[in-house]
């Protein structure tokens, strides 16, 4: 990549460099420039970036017998002195619990193969170390199996997983996440489509307890989110108390319902709530719990195509049906008639996403046998040569209803 215009030479731009990095020590507040002058990591191409405000990164390739989970970067012609950034992706623990003999491990392992730097959390979501390229191999990546972890997810292949705290913390949770985050990670199809790259492009499963989504499922190419059926369940004794104590407004839980599906009796003080109406947005349990809480009908709802990138633009997932709290080993299943249809017809880099955008929401459910519980099916057979029958029922009703209100508009 050729060097951004207007660059200082190559010593008056290391001396600013040095000087970014200063001012980011500076203050009470932990430096994370300072914790990395402790560490191997080539500080001068970070600060040389933040002065070109540019990526100071490049490319690069590191020879290992692993497949994916090992990255490399090395620094652009421009920057002065180069450096290299080798790491490691490795596995998290379910819902991110880090005992402190696995933190003991990591660490250990981070000073004799690395120069002494964990990201806890990287941007995929993966635990980052960060190695010594001639320390790449077999044996470091034989000491992190001996912590009970492994390297990988990056490539075309099956992402490093997701999931929320679920119910280790969270009194939300409405299905076991960290118990499917398990019974995914210990499966050896999805295993090996961790380990070798063979798709059309990055593949994300990630686990989210309710709708409340912190695990992302919604951004995620298969996504598993708690949800319930029909109306959340009311203790109206507990619901007054709340009122009189001046912690609830029944109005305020009526105007912002996203279903409109609240009714606030004032006479009866009564709050009903209609179940065929509640678009599960957890407003009314958010500000009510525990007088509100989430109906007793579980369900693992089942979301696919999300991403926040890709060709047309970022996505939400879409809803393909549910399955049960218990059903882990059906969502494995899954995954993989999922893939079928998009590993073989999908170009190289398009995402599972914009794959169904092109295929047809109902044509793609079809190719890869989806029958769950309200999986949503054509009502009518569209001709094929309507371009609109790509779009999902809902979208669909949308865009007619707003053709017709602009026809109305325009009187024709
Ligand atoms: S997604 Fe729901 S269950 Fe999971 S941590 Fe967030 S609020 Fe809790
Ligand atoms: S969860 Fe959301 S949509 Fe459902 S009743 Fe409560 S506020 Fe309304």
């Amino acid at each position: 990549m050729a060097a951004p215009p207007n660059l200082p030479p190559p010593d008056k731009l290391l001396e600013m460099a040095d000087q970014y990095l200063k001012e980011l020590e500076k203050g009470p507040w932990p430096s994370h420039v300072a914790e990395m002058r402790k560490t191997g990591y080539p500080l001068h191409v970070y600060g040389v970036g933040l002065v070109a405000r540019k990526s100071p990164w490049g490319p690069s390739v590191v020879k290992t017998k692993r497949l994916t989970g090992v990255l490399a970067r090395i620094a652009r012609d421009w920057v002065p002195k180069g450096g290299e950034e080798v790491h490691f992706r490795v596995f998290h623990t379910p819902g991110r619990f880090l005992p402190t003999s696995y933190l003991r491990g990591i660490i250990k392992v981070a000073r004799e193969y690395g120069i002494g730097l964990v990201e806890v959390v990287g941007q995929t979501g993966a635990m980052v170390i960060n190695v010594k390229s001639k320390e790449v191999g077999d044996a470091m990546i034989e000491a992190l199996r001996q912590i009970g972890t492994d390297v990988g997810g990056s490539g075309d292949a099956i992402r490093e997983l997701n999931t929320c705290v679920g119910p280790a913390l969270c009194e939300f949770a409405l299905y076991d996440t960290l118990k499917w985050f398990t019974e995914f990670r210990k499966d050896k199809k999805i295993q090996d489509a961790i380990a070798v790259p063979g798709f059309p492009y990055k593949f994300k499963i990630k686990f989210s307890g309710c709708p409340m989504d912190c695990g992302r499922a919604n951004r995620a190419d298969l996504g598993f989110i708690g949800t319930w059926k029909g109306a959340p369940e009311v203790d109206q004794e507990l619901l007054r108390r709340k009122i009189e104590a001046g912690e609830v407004d029944p109005n305020d839980l009526v105007s912002k319902c996203a279903g409109g599906a609240i009714s606030w009796d004032a006479e009866k003080k009564e709050l009903r709530i209609d179940g065929s109406r509640c678009k599960k947005c957890m407003y009314c349990i958010r500000r009510a719990y525990p007088a509100i809480k989430p109906g007793r009908e579980r369900r693992v709802a089942v979301v696919v195509g999300g991403g926040s990138k890709g060709r047309y633009g970022p996505k939400l997932g879409w809803f393909v049906g549910y399955l049960k709290p218990d059903e882990a080993q059906k969502g494995i299943e899954l995954a993989f008639k999922i893939i079928e249809p998009w590993d073989k017809e999908a170009q190289a880099k398009v995402r599972l996403g914009d794959y169904i955008l092109m295929a047809g929401l109902y044509q793609f459910i079809e190719k890869a046998g989806i029958q769950l519980e309200d999986t949503p099916r054509l009502i009518e057979k569209v001709p094929d040569n309507v371009p609109y029958r790509v779009l999902p029922e809902e979208e669909r009703k949308k865009y007619a209803q707003f053709a017709e209100e602009l026809r109305r508009e325009v009187g024709i």
